[in-house]
């Protein structure tokens, strides 16, 4: 049963049948369950994003990690075998992936219309959901139309379209809370009906995130403020538990108006249990620190049962609790949190589904999913220049451009109105496929013309999303001077060297738009291909200026970029997490994505802004795609020239510098 079992998924809880097939969960209490014991088994999902068929909709391809429709199997497991269970939801439903830009930007949501999660999930069958912060990406109109197809409640505590003295006073976009009068039956089979109290929470962040929908029509409050001012109401209402809905990751123990708040919410009296989410992370599990309050293995907070089911789908939270009446008072007597996977990746990487899909559940959306197929394999904008990156880690690209300009775009809206306003964006992005390892075939290569959603999947390999850093001038050098370990040393008056050092990722080589600068092969690199100070006195970067002007040392500059660049990946100088200014909720595709349908056609021609400093009479030889050939005459500035074939299918080519 060990390899069935992953840390935070209690052992005893679940034995394994034969390999592949679903868990069957024996739970402990189920026996333990006394005359006058309620045993409640609560069921989470969170971060769905749209997500109903196990399927990449930028890929295009199916895919064992995701979706809705595998998490109603342990539903549907969870409630064979449980006498009572609850399912909430715990937001971040109707955006963030091209199903959810479909309905969004396409087909549209008239009234009456159905929205494809709330489908679906009216089919799974939800007791209550909350709004994440991404439900209000395409706007609060969108937003009630989305959600009123729902056959299940939807609270939300602390937006409000008008604010009151407290937030008992607000007159909330949604209503609070709600108390369900559920008929529970108890351990010796007698029934009692249990008032379970739901409340729901979101990051107040959201007036920031989605200013221009937001700004004049409703307000935010703290998370555990809002929870202080209305569990003793609920309480008065007569919840006999109350659970909060917590769209909200684990984080600080304090702090006002925190977007991660759930650690201090289960801290407030009267709350019961902690369903979370927002952090796209498994809790209990190995991603968070036991703190003195916080208890990652065994998944409480403050003593009190949490859980995070992951994202997209891809696991159910579950918190069994264990209910005594005392005095005609119901009270959390014991507690257990667990998540359940729907797949496994094993030791060569590969992955195992440990559930199939519920048909009934795809049934539901198999039309949207088809028309969203359709959608993705369409243009939905234009490019104006072929995007491909044959030649990114020669010359400035246009595969690498667009993602810039795209990314300094979006920065440069979140950052409106903040302290950050007047400072100057530059935009950091790399090529991720430009051969190497990947083969001959490994390029973004996207004809002039239409653009369809999949190939910005082509564009932005990975989910990451958007980061902005606050760097110096000196920062912004050592960054570049980073990112040249790129290239081999050459020596001047040299022909035929090779350019590109094998040991780095092209992941690795970012390009800086919004300053212009030269390379200078004749020097060492800085640093070593970790990142680690080689050459403390060697200076590849020349000429770096900005607005024309040269870059001093002291100037500071907002750089757009993404996660994982700015929270220290690939040691980048100016990117080791504490730089950060802006902590975007926005994948870097997504931006890409609604970038390309605001624009229409898109002109992502490379601006030149970085070049190879010249070294009369050398040469470097490189390698990249035969197809590069296609493009060879678009190159501009850069006198490079085939020279015949590479190894393993690649093509060499001769670059004079
Ligand atoms: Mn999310
Ligand atoms: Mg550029």
């Amino acid at each position: 049963m060990s390899r069935y079992t992953q840390p935070g998924m209690s052992r005893r809880s679940f034995i394994a049948t034969t390999a592949g097939a679903s868990l069957i969960a024996l739970h402990p209490f189920s026996a333990r369950a006394a005359a006058g014991q309620v045993h409640l088994r609560v069921m989470e999902t969170t971060d769905l994003h749209v997500h109903v068929f196990p399927y990449d909709y930028y890929g295009d391809r199916p895919v064992d990690t995701v979706g809705l429709a595998r998490t109603a199997s342990h539903i549907a497991d969870i409630r064979a075998e449980a006498t009572n269970s609850l399912l909430v939801d715990n937001g971040d439903l109707i955006q963030g992936n091209p199903m959810g830009d479909y309905i969004a930007y396409e087909r549209g949501m008239s009234d009456g219309d159905m929205h494809p999660i709330v489908e679906a999930m009216n089919v799974v069958g939800f007791d209550a959901a909350t709004i994440g912060n991404h439900e209000f990406n395409y706007g609060l109109d969108f937003l009630k139309k989305s959600t009123a197809g729902a056959n299940f409640p939807w609270v939300l505590a602390n937006v409000a379209t008008k604010q009151g003295a407290g937030p008992r006073d607000d007159t909330t976009l949604y209503q609070p809370y709600v108390i369900l009068d559920r008929t529970v039956v108890d351990g010796s089979g007698a029934e009692h009906t249990l008032k379970i109290g739901l409340i729901g929470f979101t990051p107040p962040q959201i007036m920031n995130w989605d200013r221009r929908h937001l700004e004049g029509n409703v307000e935010v409050r703290d998370i555990v403020k809002t929870a202080e001012a209305f569990v003793p109401e609920m309480k008065e209402a007569g919840a006999d538990i109350i659970i909060a809905l917590s769209h909200s990751g684990i984080g600080p123990e304090s702090g006002d108006m925190l977007e991660n708040a759930s650690v201090p919410l289960a801290g407030v009296d009267g709350v019961d249990a902690v369903v979370t989410g927002h952090h796209h992370l498994v809790f209990p599990g190995p991603k968070y620190e036991t703190t003195a309050v916080v208890d990652a293995e065994k998944g409480t907070i403050h003593g009190k049962p949490a859980v995070m089911g992951g994202f997209w789908g891809s696991h159910l939270g579950v918190i069994d609790l264990m209910l005594e009446a005392e005095g005609g008072e119901w009270r959390v007597v014991s507690h257990e949190s667990a998540t359940r996977p729907i797949s496994k990746r094993n030791e060569d990487r590969s992955i195992t589904a440990l559930v199939e899909s519920r048909q009934d559940v795809l049934d539901s959306v198999q039309q949207e999913h088809d028309e969203t197929l359709a959608y993705v394999r369409r243009a939905v904008g234009k490019t104006a220049a072929p995007l491909h990156s044959y030649f990114a880690l020669v010359a400035d690209d246009p595969s690498v451009q667009i993602v810039s300009i795209a990314q300094k775009w979006y920065v440069g809206e979140m950052l409106a109105g903040t302290e950050y306003a007047g400072l100057p964006i530059l935009s950091a992005a790399a090529p991720f496929k430009a051969g190497g390892r990947g083969g001959p075939e490994y390029y973004t290569d996207v004809p002039a013309g239409d653009v369809a959603i999949k190939n910005v999947a082509d564009l932005y390999l990975y989910p990451n999303t958007v980061r902005a850093v606050k760097v110096t001038g000196a920062e912004v050098r050592d960054w570049l001077e980073r990112s040249a370990g790129m290239f081999n040393q050459v020596e001047a008056g040299s022909s035929d060297q090779l350019l590109l050092n094998p040991e780095f990722p092209s992941y690795n080589f970012d390009v800086i738009d919004g300053v212009t600068y030269e390379i200078d092969l004749s020097q060492p690199s800085k640093f070593g291909p970790k990142g680690e100070m080689m050459n403390p006195d060697a200076n590849r970067i020349k000429n770096l200026t900005f607005n024309g002007a040269p870059v001093t040392d002291g100037m500071e500059f907002v750089i757009a970029t993404n996660n994982y660049r700015a929270s220290g990946g690939g040691s980048f100088p100016g990117a080791d997490g504490s730089t950060i200014i802006f902590e975007a909720p926005d994948t870097n595709r997504d931006v890409i994505v609604r970038y390309i349908v605001e624009q229409g056609t898109i002109q992502p021609s490379a601006d030149a802004n970085w070049r190879f400093a010249p070294m009369e009479g050398s040469s470097v030889l490189f390698e990249t795609g035969p197809k590069a050939a296609d493009y060879i005459d678009d190159l501009k500035g850069v006198d490079i020239a085939p020279a015949g074939e590479g190894a393993e299918g690649f093509a060499l080519y001769r670059l004079n510098l």
